[in-house]
């Protein structure tokens, strides 16, 4: 029997490339690929190059519209999802003291409550069904906070404790949750976050020290994305790794290790190793 499958954010990134990909694995899934906005839809046809018409389908999702979810859930022909892949997710990077309330909270909405909603909309199904998969794309800013990055970081921590404490449960249930932690990724993620850009008005109010150490932060994120990002392919390969396996892993961290920051977390609990060597990492030229 083919899996089906029913990824969130399909119109860019991540989500696209999983959704070509399982598309292709023609004898294994069905894909369900869902985006808020299809008018992007080009892009993933453009992938697919109409070969895999029979074994994808995209429809519209909204992770922050519970109705759009469930309509999306509706429109799902074979009336089940064995395996529910939660993608979606944009960034938000600048000094704290200039984000508006609105603005972060669209960050929660979508990467913590978007994600938690369509994981509720499909749990009934799965548990009656005992059996399913419930994949969540993760970020090592869900482990290890990043400065500049305080409200995405809270989201995607936030993700870490409502999918652990679900993986608990669930496993009674005979369905597994796994979290794919990734590190920088080439997508149009830099793109389609929120970013205080040098020179915005908003930062005027801004004091210098703070200014300084954000034109730091920025170019530390350049160089990090121009030399260790990894491309959406090796992302699906861990992926699939989780979906082939009969009995997935909680964590799956893309890199294939668990990076070093994340162990001195675990080794050194009470915080200040890890606060000085990120620290260390990112703003070392100011100190010199
Ligand atoms: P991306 O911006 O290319 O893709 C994100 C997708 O989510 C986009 O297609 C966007 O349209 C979609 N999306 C945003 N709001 C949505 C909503 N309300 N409803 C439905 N879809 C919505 O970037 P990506 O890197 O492919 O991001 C995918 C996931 O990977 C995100 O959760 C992101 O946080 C995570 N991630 C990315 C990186 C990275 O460096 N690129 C690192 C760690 C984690």
């Amino acid at each position: 029997d083919k899996k089906v499958v029913l990824i969130t954010g399909c119109s860019s990134g991540i989500g696209l490339s999983l959704a070509v990909r399982l598309s292709q694995v023609a004898a294994f899934c069905l894909v369900y690929a869902t985006m808020r906005n299809m008018a992007k839809k080009e892009r993933l046809l453009e992938c697919v190059k109409g070969l895999h018409k029979d074994t994808l389908d995209i429809l519209q999702m909204d992770v922050t519209d519970q109705q759009s979810i469930l309509d999306a859930r509706d429109r799902v022909v074979e009336k089940r999802v064995d395996i529910l892949v939660c993608n979606a997710g944009m960034g938000l990077m600048g000094p704290l003291e200039i984000q508006s309330l609105d603005s972060m909270r669209r960050i929660m909405e979508v990467n913590l409550l978007g994600t938690i909603q369509t994981i509720q909309a499909f749990l009934p199904d799965m548990k009656a069904q005992d059996k399913g998969r419930i994949l969540v794309t993760g970020s090592t800013g869900g482990l290890h906070g990043l400065p500049f990055n305080e409200v995405y970081c809270a989201s995607k921590f936030a993700i870490e404790g409502a999918c652990e404490s679900l993986a608990v449960l669930l496993q009674h249930f005979n369905i597994h949750v796994s979290l794919i932690e990734c590190g920088p990724v080439n997508t149009d993620f830099l793109v389609n976050l929120q970013k205080a850009e040098l020179g915005d008005a908003s930062l005027q109010k801004v004091d210098a020290h703070t200014l300084s150490l954000y034109e730091r932060y920025l170019q530390h994120c350049g160089s990090v994305f121009q030399n260790a990002a990894q491309d959406t392919e090796d992302i699906v390969k861990v992926f699939l790794d989780a979906i082939q396996s009969p009995c997935p892993a909680f964590r799956y961290f893309t890199s294939g290790v668990v990076p070093p920051l994340i162990k001195l977390k675990i080794t050194e609990p009470d915080g200040s190793r890890y606060i000085s060597a990120m620290s260390k990492i990112i703003f070392s030229a100011e100190e010199q």
